[in-house]
Order: structure tokens, then sequence, then C-alpha cells
């Protein structure tokens, strides 16, 4: 399926000279959508993966049905300050200051294969961000997998030591 059909582009957004790559338009159509997480599945399914984990909030759009495609758990990676239980936090740097992503110390046990999924692959800032968490805990980090690869940015060079796996390039 040519999925970039279904991924519409908005110039100027959220800043100008941005080209935002909104996948709502893709997530709305039940075929591409089961399409594209089926496409992720088979590319990662060999990688005896234990847990999906994905940051907020479009990673959970992704990474959930994905782990459910899988049949593994999910673990949900969020802003500082919305998990209820005890967290293990790293920061991250933004354009214009910092910004804190944490986990429940009890998501990952020790030695568990975690697959990390997110909507999209920009500067590489988050996925390096949630890759310290689970590593925090103990947990391998096995792969990272996209829908979205802005390959004009290079993220792929932050995660020279995990498989990258994304369905589109732009
Ligand atoms: P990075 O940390 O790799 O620079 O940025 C990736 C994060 O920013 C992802 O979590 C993604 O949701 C968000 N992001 C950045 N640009 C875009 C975009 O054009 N479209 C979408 N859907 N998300 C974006």
């Amino acid at each position: 399926m040519d999925f970039k059909q279904f991924i519409r582009v908005i110039p100027d957004f959220p800043k100008p000279g941005i080209r935002f790559k909104d996948i709502t338009t893709l997530l709305k159509n039940g075929e591409a959508y089961r399409a594209a997480i089926e496409a992720m599945k088979q590319a990662v399914e060999d990688k005896r993966i234990d847990l999906v984990a994905g940051p907020e909030a479009r990673g959970f759009v992704v990474g959930a049905p994905l782990a459910l495609a899988l049949g593994v758990g999910f673990v949900p990676i969020r802003k500082s300050g919305k998990l209820p239980g005890e967290t293990v936090e790293a920061s991250y740097d933004l354009e214009y200051g910092k910004d804190m992503l944490a986990m429940h110390k009890d998501a990952i046990r020790p030695g568990q294969r975690v697959l990390i999924a997110d909507d999209l692959l920009a500067t590489g800032g988050t996925i390096s961000t949630t890759i310290k968490l689970v590593r925090q805990l103990g947990g391998e980090v096995v792969g990272a997998a996209f829908l979205i690869e802005l390959g004009y940015l290079n993220g792929r060079d932050k995660l020279t030591d995990i498989d990258v796996f994304s369905l589109v390039t732009y």
C-alpha cells in the first residue's frame, strides 16, 4: 500500500517553514491504519519482543495497536507528572528549554526485550530519551519502529546501536 497518500502535509505548522506530517488522515481510514500496523508488525516480529513502549500521545496510537498485533504488552511513556506510580524520568532538549519524560519504575523487568514505537522520527531526541528510560530499568531495547521518518533530519544517526524501521520516509 502507498501509505504516503494517506498522510497529509500541512505547511507552516506549528510554525513557519515546517511541513507537518499529519497522520490523522491515515488513522481515520480503517484499512490504511490496519495495513500500516500490520506492515510494522511484520517488520519487527522476529525480534522476540516482550513489550512495546511508546511516548505520548501519538506513540500510543502506533505503539498500542502494534503491541496488540504482536500479542505483547504496552508501556506508556508520559510527560513528567502524569503517571500515578513511582517513576524514572529523563530530560530532553526542546528548541527552547527542556521537557521530561517518565515511565513507571515497575513497567519493565531487567532483561525484558523492548521495542520502542512512535509515529515519527525527526531529530531523534524523543526516541533517545525513551531508550534511556528503558535502559535505566534494565530493559533491552531491541529496536524502534515508526510510521514516518524525516530522513533529512538524520535522527537515525543518533540511533546507531539499535535497529530502526520506518514505514514511510520523506
Ligand atoms: P524528534 O524528537 O525525533 O525530533 O521528534 C519526534 C517527535 O515529534 C515525535 O514524537 C512526533 O510525534 C513529533 N513530531 C515532530 N514533527 C512531526 C510531524 O511533522 N508530524 C507528526 N505527526 N509528529 C511530529
